[in-house]
């Protein structure tokens, strides 16, 4: 399958079936071919990115799967949009955290006018200070703002898929899959790059997955989060077990060999599914966030930073390589580099 996709042909829809089917016995020999087209685009480079929760809870959509939904009964914090000064102050952690990518999520539909020119002012001021790269998750986007987010300097916008086509409508009622895509286009359309992903594990068959896999690749996104549900006590998914981490594993298998040259990070969930095996996901992956999600923690950076170097692996600034980031990085800093927002599973967006 490898020589396959570093030939440049696409993965069939069988041989993506394939791998998600494997049997255990062939985790190691799907590991390498992943790993074989992961070392051809971005050899033993990992990628941090590090999220800050903007705006919590309060939110009119329902999708199952989240803490901050209006059916969720968890007992998460709510706050509207933080001001400048906290934004910029998780900008500076997400520098002390060797994060490449700082991301400004908020709950909710979509954002107002109001809060775009809000996101917009702060991004340029942390474009001034730390030349981070930004990514904006902040719902459904209309095509000004996503236009003024441009203008600001933001660099990419989530919007997951989360799950299936056909599987959507089982998590969430609020909004359909076509609204996503058509927010996605809308960015496009505005000369944002796309990271969009999944979350595995809510109820979907593997077909799903396979189905969320093609239609990334067609759009041709260039970053994908893989999340593993992380069930929140208090959504509607709370009874929802842990996964197999060898499943969690092949599903990240199968996300590099259709979408051979996209970031690909493991993304919520990691810590609890994919458990002793988190190092074995960096073969498929190359990237992934450090610290906290956002309402549920992630293990401390220092584990993360030893899991990669143990690897053989560094982390890297990447495409988007800063003169302003690599001088913080190289500054010995001695603040713990662990995010104070009580984190979640769940991602906006
Ligand atoms: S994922 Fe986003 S849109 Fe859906 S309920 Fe959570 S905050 Fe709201």
């Amino acid at each position: 399958m490898a020589d396959l996709v570093l030939a440049g042909e696409s993965l069939s829809r069988a041989d993506a079936m394939r791998i998600l089917r494997a049997d255990d016995d062939q985790l190691l020999a799907i590991l390498d071919a992943a790993y074989r087209v992961r070392r051809e685009y971005f050899g033993k480079t990992v990628q941090l990115y590090y999220l800050k929760n903007a705006k919590s809870g309060l939110c009119p959509e329902d999708c199952n799967y989240c803490s901050q939904s209006r059916i969720s009964e968890a007992p998460i914090e709510k706050y509207a949009m933080l001001n400048a000064e906290r934004l910029l102050d998780g900008a500076r952690k997400a520098a002390e955290s060797k994060a490449r990518t700082y991301c400004i999520v908020a709950s909710g539909r979509g954002p107002s006018d109001r809060e775009v020119d809000h996101v917009a002012n702060v991004v340029r001021q942390i474009k001034d200070q730390y030349g981070l790269h930004i990514c904006c998750c902040l719902g459904l986007l209309k095509p000004e703002q996503a236009l003024k987010l441009k203008a600001a300097g933001v660099d990419r916008v989530n919007h997951n898929l989360n799950t299936s086509e056909r599987y959507h409508e089982e998590i969430c009622t609020t909004h359909t899959f076509k609204d996503r895509l058509e927010t996605l286009d809308i960015c496009r359309s505005a000369g944002l790059e796309l990271c969009a992903g999944m979350i595995v594990g809510m109820g979907e068959v593997h077909e799903d997955v396979v189905d969320v896999a093609i239609k990334l690749s067609e759009l041709n996104v260039e970053s994908i989060p893989i999340n593993f549900l992380n069930s929140i006590e208090g959504t509607p998914l709370q009874a929802v077990r842990e996964l197999d981490p060898r499943f969690c594993l092949k599903v990240l298998a199968m996300f590099r060999l259709t979408n051979p040259k996209a970031e690909l990070r493991i993304a919520g969930g990691r810590e609890v599914n994919l458990r002793s095996m988190q190092t074995m996901g960096l073969y498929p992956a190359n990237s992934m966030f450090v610290s906290d999600y956002l309402t549920t923690p992630g293990q401390k950076a220092e584990e993360d930073f030893r899991m990669i170097s143990d690897l053989g692996f560094q982390i890297t600034a990447g495409d988007y390589e800063s003169s302003k980031l690599l001088d913080l990085w190289n500054t010995p800093h001695t603040k713990s580099c662990a995010a104070e927002t009580p984190g979640s599973g769940s991602c906006c967006g």
